[in-house]
């Protein structure tokens, strides 16, 4: 059997982690890990029951059985919430705000923890997230903490969400940039950390492809 092998890659958002995390997969054929897509659908699901995302209570009366699935389509990850394709409606701006909030709680880390750690241990897997590498998978075989300043995070974000066709105030998404930056860093329970033995990559002024080529050529086969 070959070795699984896991690879980590945190970082605040907007860092550029999910452009490369899907290059990797690709280059190394194994499967590409967004946990920040579980996230986005837990509070998805929270909304559409109409429970506070900060409601501890309310939260921990659906989170067991949330019925949220992971699938690959075309190779490319599709995020299933109660049977429905949610994978547009995760990435709307007022869900990562959210997402951000419902990950503070200590009941929604366990269950996506978990179920990260489950893929992880079945099959070789690049993960992008905040606390992969600190947390969900000390262990795993490579770490990176890949980051950017505020100012190219959002510039990035924005032209995003514009091509997508989003109205978008600049200086409101550098705003919520920094609050989602500073409730990850602050949470109690797995906070958004650089592992220490993480190899840190500022992509503030590297292209795509400088930052798939660096961590590339420190993954020995
Ligand atoms: O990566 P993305 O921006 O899609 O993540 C959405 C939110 O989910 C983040 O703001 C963060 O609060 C949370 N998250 C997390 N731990 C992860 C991945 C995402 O707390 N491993």
């Amino acid at each position: 059997m070959t070795k699984i092998i896991n690879i980590a890659l945190d970082g605040p958002s907007g860092s550029g982690k999910s452009t490369v995390a899907k290059i990797l997969s690709q280059k190394l054929n194994i499967l590409y890990l967004d946990t920040g897509a579980m996230y986005r659908a837990t509070a998805v699901k929270a909304l559409k029951l109409g429970v506070a995302v900060d409601d501890a209570q309310g939260v921990k009366s659906f989170i067991d059985d949330i019925d949220l699935q992971i699938k690959y389509v075309d190779g490319a990850q599709r995020t299933f919430l109660d049977g429905e394709d949610v994978s547009e409606k995760i990435r709307e701006p007022h869900v990562s705000m959210a997402a951000s909030d419902i990950s503070r709680l200590k009941c929604v880390r366990l269950k996506m923890v978990d179920m990260q750690r489950k893929i992880a241990s079945s099959m070789s897997c690049v993960l992008d997230g905040r606390d992969i590498g600190s947390f969900v998978l000390p262990n795993a075989d490579y770490k990176f903490f890949v980051t950017a300043s505020v100012k190219e995070r959002t510039d990035r974000r924005y032209k995003e969400l514009v091509e997508k066709g989003h109205n978008v105030d600049y200086n409101a998404l550098m705003q919520e940039i920094e609050q989602r930056d500073y409730n990850d860093r602050n949470r109690d329970f797995a906070p958004l950390k650089q592992a220490d033995d993480a190899v840190v990559i500022d992509t503030s002024t590297m292209s795509v492809d400088e930052v798939v080529s660096a961590i590339m050529l420190r993954i020995k086969d």
